[in-house]
This record gives structure tokens, sequence and C-alpha cells, in this order.
């Protein structure tokens, strides 16, 4: 079996809002292919499941998005909880309940069902920003390692 490769720079494109276009139609035109130099550096996810992207090793901080206390512990809890099929909240440390996706994560994830996957991509242009305005609103794009 080939070795993984492991420490290359993804960028993960992410809908700005449930229900919208799937990834497959936003990508379309897209030309990503050029971004990545080869058709297989691009993956284009249209699922039934919320997924959590972002990059969990070292580094990643989470904060309340209320007062700005550190909440990566509970987060953390929180996140196994619900991908063992539990809600997608947790009990903050300021006491309220919050939307996991509410929580303040540096650097940026996000949970989504689809997202468009590039691998080691040139920077993307102007025209990609506008394109992916129009079909996905309030996009983000989300740098992951490994
Ligand atoms: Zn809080």
């Amino acid at each position: 079996m080939p070795p993984r490769a492991t420490h290359r720079l993804r960028v993960v494109i992410v809908p700005g809002r449930v229900g919208s276009i799937s990834a497959h139609e936003a990508f379309e035109g897209l030309d990503a292919i050029a971004l990545c130099g080869q058709a297989e550096d691009v993956r284009v996810h249209d699922g039934d499941r919320e997924f959590f992207l972002g990059n969990e090793q070292g580094g990643f901080h989470v904060r309340c998005p209320v007062t700005g206390e550190p909440a990566a512990r509970p987060f953390a809890h929180a996140l196994q909880t619900w991908r063992e099929g539990g809600p997608r909240e947790m009990d903050c440390p300021c006491g309220a309940h919050h939307d996991l996706a509410a929580m303040d994560l540096q650097p940026p994830a996000a949970f989504s069902a689809r997202w468009i996957e590039l691998c080691e991509p040139a920077e993307l242009e102007p025209r990609h920003g506008t394109l992916l305005d129009e079909r996905w609103p309030g996009w983000t794009s989300l740098v992951v390692r490994g």
C-alpha cells in the first residue's frame, strides 16, 4: 500500500448555509482542477450526514462566542457525543448552551454535509470567489493539514 500523503495542505470550501445547492453544482465551471493540477487532487462531497471539517490537531482553539472563555475541552467532549449521534450542542463554561457551530473556532472549522476539497491548490482567483458568492452565499474556505 503506498504511503498516504499526510502533510499536504488542503483547502476545504463549504457552503454558507444549509439547503444550498450541491457541491457538484457549485463546483461546475469552477475549473478547480486547474487550481490543483490534477483531477485526483479535487474532491467534491455531497452527503446527507454532516461532518466536522477542521484541523483538530495541535493549535486548535475553541472559545465561547459570548464571553471568549476557552472551551476546548467541553467542545471536544460534545463533538465526540455529536459524532456518536448526540445533539450538535454543548454546555459552555459561560453557563449557556451553544450550537457547536456557533463556537469561536480558530483556525476556522465548519460543520457541513457538502464541500469541495482542493489539495495543494493555487490561490483562488477573483472569478472563483464571484462564482462561489453566487452559488454558495456566505461560503468559507478552511485550511486543513493532514
Ligand atoms: Zn458560552
